[in-house]
């Protein structure tokens, strides 16, 4: 039996991740589970898992949660928290399933304390990179990506050896605006950048992948998780997301991994591999879907995208700097408080007034995370 601790557990991820527990009770038992500040639904998930720990955001939340729960569990809260439901349990596995760099802490604590991640958090990768994967390595902890992108990519990868491969390639449905110009984006509200075509998924990562922010993070956490070069990873528009993404190797042959756009699959695979299992999904019917499309990336049409190359290539805190400005940007869209073209406005002026440095701590990080934030606060 799986032992699992999951950090974000009333999300889209983590709702998800708990089905795919349901179907196969007999493999996996819930250990320990956070969530922000949803305590009802956190409630009726510890009485069904019946974990060691939960965790909320603030003690308030934990307080009001405490007289509910079931009598063998525990209850903490704020990043304390968050680190004991990564870190302080029997879990085998921890998955990641919170949003933004605030899920850097717990994970390094999992990593400490021994833990496989299953990563969905990919602002974690994206701000500390180089920190959370040689950390990683030194203490022989394996990161397994939930990110459907980063599952296929590993799942092409499977066995080939790292020097075989030419480039990767990340597909990008286009997001909620893809079939618009910039000057159509002039007046966009909250709501319709909420509607993804494809996919649905927490507020934040459906505006980045309407700004293209998204593929831009995912640019990052690849060249982490497959330590390829930024020149070899290219970005490509496929309105379907039936090819996840692919592999291209040295004697030019392509191996792509496909599936309907379901999370449950790669979510799963993160914790069955390096077995595969039934899923409770629907199957591709490649006949009955006919044909496949493809568009270049229009770099023009997405700058956030060429600034997060830009961010990468530059290394250091650029990365950090872009993932924390993007996050209050965010936040301020969906407050109403700024216009949806002002989130890539504010990346590059936040990107601009950084000087670039060395991050060779957690400390650190924290640090030039909390300036980007509080000048994209004001910009
Ligand atoms: P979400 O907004 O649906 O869920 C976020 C979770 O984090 C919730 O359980 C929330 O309660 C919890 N949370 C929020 N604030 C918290 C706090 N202060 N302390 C503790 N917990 C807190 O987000 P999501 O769409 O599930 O995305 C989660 C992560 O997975 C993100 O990094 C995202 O980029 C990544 N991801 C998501 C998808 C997807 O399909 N949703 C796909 C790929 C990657
Ligand atoms: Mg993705």
């Amino acid at each position: 039996m799986k032992k699992i601790a999951l950090l974000g557990s009333t999300g889209s991820i983590g709702t998800q991740t708990l089905d795919i527990v349901d179907h196969h009770p007999e493999q996996y038992k819930v250990v320990a589970l956070s969530a922000g500040s949803r305590v009802d639904e956190l409630v009726v998930q510890a009485n069904k898992y019946k974990p060691v720990l939960v965790s909320l955001a603030t003690k308030d939340l934990a307080d009001r949660a405490a007289p509910h729960l079931p009598s063998g569990t525990r209850v903490a809260y704020g990043e304390q928290g968050l680190i004991d439901v990564a870190a302080s349990t029997d879990a085998d596995i921890v998955v990641t399933a919170i949003m933004g760099s605030r899920g850097l802490p717990a994970t390094m604590a999992a990593i400490e304390a021994g833990k496989t991640i299953a990563l969905a958090n990919k602002e974690t990768l994206v701000t500390a990179g180089h920190l959370v994967m040689k950390r990683a390595k030194e203490r022989g902890v394996s990161i397994l990506p939930v990110d459907s992108e980063h599952s296929a990519i590993f799942q092409c990868l499977n066995g080939e050896r790292a020097q075989t491969v030419k480039t990767v390639t990340l597909t990008a449905s286009g997001g909620s605006f893809r079939d618009r110009t910039r000057d159509e984006l002039a007046g966009v509200t909250v709501e319709q950048a909420l509607n993804h075509p494809n996919w649905s998924m927490g507020a934040k990562i459906t505006i980045d992948s309407a700004t293209m922010v998204n593929k831009g993070l995912e640019v990052m956490e690849a060249k982490w998780l497959y330590d390829v070069d930024y020149d070899q990873i290219k970005v490509l528009i496929h309105p379907e997301s039936i090819i996840h993404s692919y592999v291209e190797f040295v004697d030019n042959s392509i191996v792509a991994q496909l599936g309907l756009p379901d999370m449950r699959v790669p979510i799963q695979y993160a914790l069955t591999y390096p077995d595969r299992q039934p899923t409770p999904t629907e199957p591709l019917d490649l006949a009955a879907i006919g044909k496949l499309h493809f568009r270049e990336m229009d770099y023009e049409r997405y700058p956030a995208l060429r600034l997060a190359f830009q961010c990468g290539r530059l290394g250091q805190s650029a990365p950090t700097v872009y993932n924390a400005a993007n996050e209050i940007a965010v936040a301020r869209f969906l407050n109403g408080e700024i216009a949806f073209l002002d989130i890539e406005r504010i990346l590059q002026q936040v990107v601009d007034r950084h000087q670039v440095c060395a991050v060779d701590h957690i400390d650190a990080i924290e640090e030039i995370d909390q300036w980007a934030r509080s000048v994209a606060a004001k910009v």
